[in-house]
């Protein structure tokens, strides 16, 4: 098939990488002429696990290609993928501006039936108004199909190629078959295609991803109780996730959620929900909750050092928002590094991924970077771990306590066990533990 994939980050390239991979004809296209330029060499730009090898032997049998041209995307195209920003406004509103200007844009260049296919996370009726738009200036027919994306980062290409669930939302019989067939090479073994209506596609993605973040602010919580309570927030998953009503995946406590999809689709639906008239409260606890945790290691570095701070070293393993992935937005590192530097305290950091990012965003030279987790330690008074790259797992005790100026680690992600750091030598503060 040929498919035109609008928006060419973190969701676009992957769906565009993937479908070559499956034997389609991808043409990608993005406003951003740098990464396109870039994307044509097979420098995939963001850091995502298998992405440079299978973007670059796409490139190489020609299943892939890369433009600024709108025009070229549509003309070329039987299926249109929307992969554009929907991020945030102020007030936690949805900014669905980028998906109705391309719409506008790309509604004269449609030349044949297209099937226009959201994957932006949009909020109900987005849909709808796409289809309005370019119903007013083509005379061609066309479908607009709501297939929000479900991706981990950091196992995106796993995840596309093997998904759990493709979810469709359409009513024409014609756009349901093309695009059960398009992903039908992803689904050998079982049939994990649902089709349902536009909006209940629409809302299927807000709805899933924070169910998701209630159970981590529900964790992290239950972890803050623990803490109070003098018992053991590992011991209490475990006792919980043994419960196949439960299941034992994202019981995790830690420094809170972040990410460019969690903390703006909780808010994202919480404001559709007020725009319908309901007041749904426990929306509303999740994002509070997740906005105080990312302050818990804060508070608990103040009561260590005794709220004397200034001058103090303190070193940061890990900036991403999680492990595998150099995004940072919402990342709950950002939080802990401004409060600190607020504080006075200089900071080194090192992340294995997203250090280049990092500067960009955070010009700040208070915060200096480092080539590995162990220089960034010389002299420090503190070790705070963030975001648990496999690499930060099983730390060199001995090198540590040589290399820092005093020994104790805050553990945002329990990965280390408490004993054990003890044992070196070492104070140490988990989450709920
Ligand atoms: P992103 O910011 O990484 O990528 C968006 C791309 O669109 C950028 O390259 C940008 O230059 C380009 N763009 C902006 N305006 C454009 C225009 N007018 N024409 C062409 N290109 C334009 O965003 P993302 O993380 O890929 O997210 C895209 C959508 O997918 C969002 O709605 C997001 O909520 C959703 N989503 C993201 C993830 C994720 O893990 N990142 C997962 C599932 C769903």
């Amino acid at each position: 098939m040929k498919i035109g994939i609008i928006g060419t980050g973190y969701v676009g390239l992957v769906t565009g990488v993937c479908f070559a991979e499956n034997g389609n004809e991808v043409i990608c296209m993005d406003v951003d002429e740098n990464k396109i330029e870039r994307l044509k060499t097979g420098d995939p730009v963001i850091f995502e696990p298998q992405l440079e090898e299978l973007l670059k032997k796409n490139i190489g049998e020609n299943r892939i290609t890369f433009t600024t041209s709108l025009k070229e995307t549509v003309q070329t195209s039987d299926i249109i993928f929307l992969c554009l920003p929907t991020p945030p406004y102020e007030d936690g509103s949805v900014d669905i501006s980028h998906v109705l200007d391309v719409s506008h844009k790309l509604a004269k260049y449609v030349n044949s039936y297209k099937v226009i296919v959201s994957k932006s996370t949009v909020p109900v009726g987005t849909c709808g108004a796409i289809r309005k738009i370019i119903s007013k200036k083509t005379k061609y027919s066309f479908d607009v199909v709501s297939n929000p994306e479900f991706l981990k980062e950091g196992a995106a290409i796993a995840d596309f190629m093997s998904p759990d669930r493709v979810v469709v939302g359409t009513r024409s019989k014609k756009a349901a078959k093309i695009m059960r067939d398009l992903y039908s090479s992803f689904m050998h073994l079982t049939e994990r295609f649902i089709l349902m209506d536009e909006r209940s596609s629409e809302l299927t993605k807000y709805a899933s991803n924070a169910m998701l973040a209630l159970r981590i602010s529900y964790m992290n919580e239950i972890a803050n109780l623990c803490e109070i309570t003098g018992v053991d927030i590992h011991m209490v998953r475990k006792g919980i996730g043994s419960d196949p009503r439960i299941g034992s995946s994202f019981l995790f406590p830690g420094v809170g959620y972040g990410g460019s999809c969690f903390p703006k689709d909780v808010k994202g639906l919480l404001n559709t929900a007020a725009e319908f008239g309901y007041d749904f409260q426990t929306l509303k606890a999740i994002d509070e909750v997740n906005r105080r945790q990312k302050f818990i290691m804060v508070d608990k570095i103040k009561k260590h050092f005794r709220g004397r701070l200034k001058g103090k070293v303190i070193t940061i393993w890990g900036l991403s928002y999680k492990p595998r992935t150099d995004d940072l937005r919402e990342a709950p590192s950002l939080t802990i590094i401004s409060e600190l530097l607020k504080l006075g305290v200089k900071i080194n950091a090192y992340d294995p991924a997203a250090m280049e990012n990092f500067r960009k965003l955070y010009p700040d030279l208070r915060v200096k970077l480092f080539k590995t987790n162990y220089n960034a330690l010389k002299n420090s008074d503190a070790l705070v771990l963030v975001t648990e790259w496999t690499e930060f797992r099983k730390p060199d005790y001995v090198k540590l306590k040589k290399l820092m100026r005093t020994q104790v680690i805050f553990d945002g992600r329990n990965i280390y066990n408490p004993a054990e750091a003890r044992k070196n030598g070492f104070k140490y503060y988990g989450i709920g533990r």
